[in-house]
């Protein structure tokens, strides 16, 4: 049994960081890696974090029973307000579902299960992925049946958005197709829609009556501010556009193994809302039963007691300026001091965790044999891999690829 099981390649991401660890060069340099660091490259347990911590310690009244089955509610209620706006009539009309889940990944999960049961599909179950996206996105559809399609994004040509392109496959989708989108820091590629043409994206998608599932990762990690990042989103719930929405607590709260996420689902009545909520229920039973209890328990102090929520927003800005300002640097290194040919503004105009470089294949095939920088191979870094010790050396060995 089991000997005609073929061999999977490793996951592309994690194989970088195996091969990373593996050099014993004193100069190398991760750039893979799409968690935070700090100016000397160590990962950061954000100060509020550590607060909270203790306070659970300290709190005797906490156990280890199961929490319940749609996750601890303290928790899935602010975070819902964190996304969604705290003012916002969706939740105050009691039509949203929040439902705790395994981070990111396991609302993205959590989601497309729910819509290749529970969606009207009238033709082929598809969904509509942006070229590239989070390589994750094309497994966890496929895994329940949705077949991923591509939809416009990116245009190497600009480094920057195709729009157009991007507009025209969403009026000649199908009506009432499912779009996955981004809703700040796009991963991989750090190109951001800008408010105006979000508008344009969301007048289209109300009058084609598409879905929107939108995929939040890094919200307060791409402009430094909690609310400009939901902006998208909670434009969208204005607009009436029916949607659900996949949170993430693993980038801006730091807490990567903790798995503390959450999905979101705006219904059009309280009704609804009950009726979805109660088959989640029984999907996420089957699936894991009960969510994690730590990390939900963390993010609940710190959404719902004022002084930690404000030291949270300080901590975000935190992370977020010192990206920028890797941002900044990497620019004026290429540009004004070597004088590395080509434009790389793109460099600061992107925005989140990622920016895509435009280095091809080759280059960054080079800058890893030979200079020891660790990077996709689509020219994808992780700004939270530079900092002020190896900036200049990773600028001048992208110089140097670029001359040859
Ligand atoms: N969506 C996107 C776009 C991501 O980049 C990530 C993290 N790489 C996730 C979801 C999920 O991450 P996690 O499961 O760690 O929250």
């Amino acid at each position: 049994i089991w000997q005609s099981v073929p061999l999977a390649p490793p996951d592309s991401i994690f194989k970088l960081t195996a091969a990373y660890k593996a050099d014993t060069s004193k100069d190398k340099v991760n750039l893979g890696v799409g968690a935070y660091r700090d100016d000397n490259d160590k990962p950061w347990i954000l100060p509020v974090v550590k607060k909270a911590t203790q306070i659970l310690l300290n709190d005797e009244t906490l156990d280890h029973e199961y929490l319940p089955i749609t996750g601890l509610s303290d928790f899935t209620n602010g975070a819902a307000k964190l996304i969604l706006g705290s003012e916002s009539p969706a939740i105050k009309e009691g039509r949203t579902v929040s439902v705790q889940t395994i981070s990111g990944t396991g609302a993205n999960h959590l989601g497309a299960l729910f819509l290749s049961r529970f969606y009207n599909w009238n033709g082929p179950r598809k969904v509509y992925l942006s070229n590239p996206t989070w390589a994750n996105h094309h497994a966890i559809f496929r895994n329940v049946g949705i077949e991923p399609v591509d939809y416009a994004y990116y245009d190497p040509k600009t480094i920057g958005l195709d729009f157009s392109g991007f507009i025209q496959i969403l009026k000649n989708a199908p009506d009432r197709s499912i779009f996955l989108l981004h809703a700040c820091a796009h991963n991989p590629t750090g190109v951001d829609p800008t408010p105006e043409q979000w508008r344009t994206i969301a007048e289209v998608i109300k009058a084609k009556g598409h879905y929107s599932f939108f995929d939040c990762a890094y919200q307060g990690f791409a402009s430094g501010d909690l609310d400009r990042d939901a902006w998208a989103v909670r434009y969208f719930v204005e607009q009436g556009i029916p949607l659900l929405v996949c949170q993430s607590f693993a980038k801006n709260a730091g807490l990567y193994g903790e798995r503390v996420g959450a999905l979101h689902l705006v219904s059009v009545d309280q009704d609804t809302a009950s009726r979805v909520k109660s088959q989640m229920s029984v999907l996420q039973r089957s699936e894991i039963s009960n969510p994690p209890a730590h990390g939900a328990r963390l993010v609940s102090l710190i959404l719902n007691d004022p002084e930690l929520f404000e030291e949270w927003k300080g901590d975000i800005k935190t992370m977020a300026e010192r990206i920028k300002a890797m941002r900044r640097e990497l620019r004026r290194l290429l540009t004004e001091e070597l004088h590395t040919p080509g434009n790389w503004d793109h460099i600061v105009n992107q925005i989140g965790m990622f920016s895509f470089t435009g280095l091809n294949g080759e280059q960054c095939k080079e800058l890893t044999e030979t200079g020891h920088i660790y990077l996709t191979g689509n020219g994808r870094i992780s700004m939270a891999g530079l900092n002020t010790g190896n900036i200049r050396y990773v600028a001048e060995q992208i110089d140097r690829v670029v001359h040859q």
